[in-house]
């Protein structure tokens, strides 16, 4: 059995050893398509090579790095992560995951042939710290990337996508060949810290993930009089930054009502100066739900309260969507297997929305994918304060490794 072969000591001293070839006082360096990048993938290269009954480890035309330990049956169970991090990011965003990844072939391995083949992803360029795009890699594999257009994107040196990828053996324009891939996979499973303080700030050490919240963007543009500060009394005025500082907070307590998250992420006011009431404020506007039917709600009640703030003023106020993506909810027998590991290792099966994007939500549009989320200390993540305590590790490792093992067992069941 997986679970009973798996040691998350192992993941924890991987981890240990990740840090002190790529990481140190100002973080880690992992930046995607760099050469510290590919000496923390040669780690966790010669790492496979020591697992008797891996065949093949090999990239695939996106750049991703597969590894196969085959089992009694071709049906396979993915497990994965990324190696890659932001520039001066934390020890355990991405290769968390890959870690744990890596024990359960170890423990799959050491347990003999296991009943499905079994498969390590490391996603390639999950973070899009140099070129801005998020999710490259396994985007890139599920076909929903603009090659195109992310081709001429540029880092700050001027470099192309397309120029860094190729001095790397990646043709973006052979990427669909990458998805033959898919073929046998039955499960994806990825292990993440959670980059929040939900956890943490309910004592968990690890939690079920139902699913990648929706986002709706808009920039919401109120439009008012530009007026002299000095000479226009205040119940004469058409003051759009007032119009808009209340609804701020009226699109919080719709966030609040819809168990969701709103945020205004800018204001610019116009004519933007001391004196003179504000004629035109922009602000930017995000709101994020898991559930798609509640995300719309949220968005009505949020337009509503906004035309209420800007009758208030004597403003009028209009709405342009900016960028959009549904929510991605994970597979209700997965979800079900990593609430039962979770509550084996901690006493409840708390599962919670992923507010960031993670290439699970990539995998999810084509095979049955869960993740789980290990404590973040403090919330943190993206930094060189990111952290998580040893003992969480190893309770979400151990969890993770049941979930897994669980969905090998399935799979190989038939
Ligand atoms: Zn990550």
């Amino acid at each position: 059995m997986v679970t009973d072969a798996f040691d998350p000591a192992r993941v924890v001293s991987d981890l240990e050893e990740l840090r002190a070839l790529t990481g140190g006082p100002e973080g880690a360096r992992r930046l995607a398509w760099t050469d510290d990048w590919v000496k923390a993938r040669d780690l966790l290269r010669a790492k496979l090579a020591e697992i008797p009954g891996v065949t093949d480890v090999e990239m695939d035309e996106c750049g991703n790095i597969w590894a196969t330990l085959p089992g009694a049956r071709p049906e396979s169970v993915v497990v994965g992560s990324h190696v890659d991090a932001v520039p001066a990011g934390g020890w355990l965003d991405g290769v968390l995951g890959v870690m744990s990844a890596l024990e359960v072939l170890r423990a799959a391995a050491a347990s003999g042939t296991p009943p499905c083949t079994v498969k390590l992803v490391d996603w390639a360029d999950e973070e899009g710290a140099r070129f801005g795009r998020s999710l490259l890699g396994s985007s890139a594999f599920a076909g929903t990337l603009e090659i195109e257009d992310v081709k001429r994107l540029t880092d700050r040196d001027g470099i192309t996508l397309d120029e860094a990828l190729k001095a790397m053996g990646v043709d973006l324009d052979r990427s669909h060949l990458a998805k033959r891939r898919i073929e046998d996979v039955r499960a994806y499973l990825e292990l993440h810290i959670e980059q929040g303080p939900v956890l943490e700030s309910e004592g968990l050490a690890v939690g079920a993930v139902l699913g990648t919240v929706g986002v709706e963007r808009y920039t919401v543009t109120f439009r008012g009089q530009a007026a002299h500060a000095g000479s226009t009394p205040m119940l004469h005025r058409k003051d759009t930054f007032a119009a808009a500082a209340r609804f701020a907070l009226l699109l919080r307590d719709v966030a609040i009502r819809h168990e969701g998250v709103s945020t205004v992420g800018n204001a610019v006011c116009t004519p933007g100066v001391v004196t003179a009431v504000p004629g035109v404020t922009e602000i930017l506007v995000d709101q994020r739900h898991l559930d798609a039917d509640v995300l719309r709600a949220m968005n009505d009640d949020a337009r509503a309260a906004s035309e209420e703030a800007a009758a208030e003023f004597g403003c009028t106020v209009q709405w342009e969507p900016l960028w959009r993506i549904p929510p991605i909810p994970f597979d209700p027998d997965l979800i079900a297997d990593a609430r039962a590991a979770v509550e084996e290792v901690t006493g409840t099966d708390r599962a919670l929305p992923s507010g960031p994007l993670h290439d699970a939500a990539e995998m999810a549009r084509l095979v049955p994918t869960v993740m789980l989320f290990a404590s973040s200390t403090n919330g943190l993540s993206h930094c060189v304060e990111e952290d998580t305590p040893i003992e969480h590790l190893l309770l979400a490792a151990r969890a993770f490794g049941i979930a897994a093992g669980r969905a090998i067992e399935r799979v190989g069941a038939g």
